[in-house]
């Protein structure tokens, strides 16, 4: 009989644990610092669980920004197929919506803990919440033999799992132990930083369109005029600054720099679908059709209310001004800022507002095909904890779940 603990709750936690007694030979602990199992997997999807992605898995590896190579193995060794079948298996009934996205049909995300609970019940896993693990115990520098408690009792354990997740939305219970666990054992560990997480503007001006949402969209950040970011699809813009799914996916393809203070210069097309010649054109007709109405008036046809203020007050009109007085200059602003709209995105909201944590236990430390520590027997590391991290979609979850399963095979 192998005594096996799992540190932390989550869907890498949860999954891992019954993997792990899968084998009969197992005797598993599941431990959870929380008066419950998966508090962050509850909020999900804005409480709807987006669980995984019913895309194929080279798309998966193309959505992960951290260490794609890395995930192959846990990918293909658990799939989102693989996902699919067992929670079905325990219960789950599922829908695919827009762009592969994958949820529980109920639209609850708690229905998804509800089947890791019914399959943790079946493998007989020993659940205790209400318990924190404050370190590893280990035989040897090189050889985990349990874990310590908040309590001071002491676990004894031939194989321990890490899956205490990341840093962010700490009253999940995702308070950074287990990197901070990882570190004291002399595991190398990459800083972390938010990711997939809203960004604030310079722009004082521009808080006043906090509400405005602006479908299809392109959306470029620079730096030293140099462009590292361009995506299309739809930015909301809140109370200090913006918000939705290209902003999320820029934070986290430049987490790092934001991090560190950078700033970028961003640049909106409100009209990628028309070419700049185009759009003039139909300015011209807008200008020689409403000639008599005031310029405040210029955007009605081509903006929606909320911005039109502002664009009429950059594009240096005076509101008394008439439309068929607009200048050729003037006309040429407007068309830039129509295609070019210029701000400067200052940093991020960070880890309180951040859906996932980049950085975390370096994937140098593991081993790919049983999320071992190279290093420490008898210890592994799975889901967020480690330095993975995907795009919006489904993927982290998928993540969590594969580097879970892979964990608690080989523990
Ligand atoms: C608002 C929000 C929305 C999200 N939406 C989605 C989505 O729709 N789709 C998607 O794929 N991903 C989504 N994510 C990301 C996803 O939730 C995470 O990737 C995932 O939860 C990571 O799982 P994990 O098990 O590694 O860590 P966690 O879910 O963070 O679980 C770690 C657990 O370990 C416990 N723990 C920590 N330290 C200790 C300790 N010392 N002792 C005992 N227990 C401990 C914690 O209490 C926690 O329960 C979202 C995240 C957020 C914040």
């Amino acid at each position: 009989m192998k005594r096996i603990v799992v540190v932390g709750g989550g869907p890498a936690g949860m999954m891992a644990a019954i993997a792990a007694a899968s084998n009969p030979e197992h005797r598993v602990f599941l431990l959870e610092q929380n008066e419950k199992l998966g508090k962050k997997l509850y909020i999900t999807g804005k409480g709807r669980g987006n669980f995984t992605n019913a895309a194929d898995m080279d798309r998966f590896l193309e959505e992960t920004i951290s260490n794609p190579r890395f995930l192959y193995a846990a990918f293909y060794q658990f799939s989102n197929q693989d996902l699919l079948a067992f929670l079905e298996e325990n219960g789950l009934k599922w829908k695919e919506e827009r762009g592969g996205r994958i949820f529980p049909v109920s639209d609850h995300a708690s229905d998804i803990t509800k089947a890791l609970e019914k399959a943790l019940r079946k493998a007989g896993v020993k659940i205790r919440l209400q318990t924190k693990v404050t370190e590893p115990v280990m035989e040897s520098p090189k050889k985990v033999c349990g874990v310590r408690l908040s309590s001071g009792e002491v676990m004894p354990a031939e194989a321990v799992v890490i899956a205490t997740g990341g840093l962010s939305y700490k009253t999940t219970g995702s308070t950074g132990d287990g990197l901070r666990m990882a570190e004291a054992l002399g595991l190398a560990v990459k800083e972390p930083c938010p990711a997939l997480v809203p960004l604030e503007v310079a722009d004082k001006e521009l808080l006043s369109l906090q509400g405005l949402s602006l479908k299809n969209v392109s959306f470029c950040l620079s730096a030293q005029r140099k462009k590292c970011f361009e995506g299309f699809g739809e930015i909301l813009f809140t109370h200090f600054g913006i918000s939705g799914p290209i902003v999320l996916s820029a934070s986290s393809v430049l987490a790092r720099r934001l991090h560190q203070g950078e700033a970028f210069s961003a640049a909106i097309d409100f009209k990628p679908a028309v070419e700049a010649a185009t759009l003039d054109a139909r300015l011209q007709r807008l200008i020689q059709t409403h000639h008599k109405k005031s310029a405040a008036h210029f955007f009605d046809e081509l903006m929606p209310a909320k911005i039109r203020p502002l664009l009429v007050e950059r594009a240096q009109m005076e509101p008394a001004q008439r439309i068929g007085d607009i200048t050729k200059v003037q006309r040429q602003r407007i068309l830039e800022l129509l295609k070019c709209f210029l701000f400067t995105v200052k940093g991020s909201r960070g880890f309180s507002e951040a859906i996932i944590t980049q950085g975390g236990v370096s994937v140098k430390e593991i081993q790919p095909s049983t999320m071992r520590s190279k290093r420490i027997e008898g210890l592994s590391f799975a889901g967020e904890v480690l330095d993975v991290d995907a795009l919006t979609g489904g993927y982290n979850l998928q993540i969590a779940f594969s580097t879970g399963y892979l964990a608690g095979r080989n523990a």
